[in-house]
C-alpha cells in the first residue's frame, strides 16, 4: 500500500482493472481527505491513472481542479454527506454482483445466501436499492438514505457501492461481495451447507453487524 493516499487510490484502481473487477471506463473510486473528495475521472478506464488525473470536489459538488469527475459523483457525495465515518468509496460493475442485481426475485433482506463467515464480517447487511438511472439525483438520494445503516449497497441492474473508514476497508468489502456473488452462482443447483442461524448469531455477537 502506498502511503500517499492519492497514489494509493490510483494503485487500487489499477489493480481492480487488471483483475477484471472493472472494465472499459466503468467503475469509480473516491477518498475523502479533510473536506475534499478526490474521485476518478469521467470517461477513463481505471488503469494507468496518476494523482494528476483525479478530480477534486467539495461536499457540495463544486470542482477544485480542472478534471471532470466520474458522472456517478453525486452518490459518492451523498454517502460522504450522510456518513461521517466514510472516508473511501468503491463503485464497481463487477460481473457476478451485477448478475445478482439482475435476478428477477430474491429476498431483499438477504439477497445472498449465508455461505461464509467473511461475508458477514465484511459485507452484511447488504442493502438492495431499486433501479435508478446512473448519475441521477434519484439514485444519489436513495444511496444517501441507505448509507448510514449499510456499508455495502447492491444497485438493481447496475452494480455495487462499498464504503469504508479507509480505502483498504472499502476495497475488502467490494472484493468480498463480488466473490460471494461468484460463489452463489458456482453453487447454484448444488446441495449447499449454509451457515446455521446459531453460527450467524455468534458472528453477529463478535462482529456487531
Ligand atoms: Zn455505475
Amino acid at each position: 500500500m502506498n502511503s500517499d493516499p492519492l497514489k494509493n487510490l490510483c494503485e487500487v484502481a489499477d489493480s481492480f482493472y487488471r483483475r477484471g473487477y472493472a472494465f472499459g471506463s466503468t467503475g469509480n473510486i473516491s477518498v475523502r481527505i479533510e473536506n475534499q473528495i478526490w474521485i476518478t475521472p469521467t470517461g477513463k478506464p481505471l488503469n494507468g491513472l496518476t494523482p494528476e488525473h483525479l478530480s477534486c470536489l467539495d461536499l457540495e459538488g463544486a470542482s477544485h481542479n480542472e478534471i471532470r469527475p466520474s458522472k456517478e459523483f453525486p452518490f459518492h457525495l451523498a454517502v460522504y454527506r450522510q456518513k461521517q465515518e466514510a472516508q473511501a468509496i468503491v463503485h464497481l460493475h463487477s460481473t457476478y454482483s451485477v448478475a445478482v442485481s439482475c435476478l428477477e426475485s430474491f429476498d431483499p433482506e438477504n439477497p445472498l445466501p449465508p455461505l461464509t463467515p467473511y461475508y458477514f464480517m465484511r459485507v452484511a447487511p447488504l442493502a438492495v436499492l431499486p433501479y435508478f438511472r446512473p448519475g441521477s439525483e434519484e439514485l444519489a438520494a436513495a444511496v444517501g438514505r441507505a448509507a448510514p445503516s449499510h456499508n455495502c449497497l447492491l444497485l438493481r441492474n447496475h452494480g455495487i457501492i462499498c464504503s469504508g473508514a479507509n480505502l483498504n476497508e472499502a476495497v475488502d468489502r467490494a472484493e468480498e461481495l463480488e466473490q460471494t456473488a461468484r460463489l452463489h452462482f458456482i453453487l447454484r443447483g448444488e446441495q449447499v451447507r449454509h451457515l446455521t442461524p446459531d453460527e450467524i448469531k455468534e458472528l453477529q455477537k463478535v462482529y456487531r453487524f
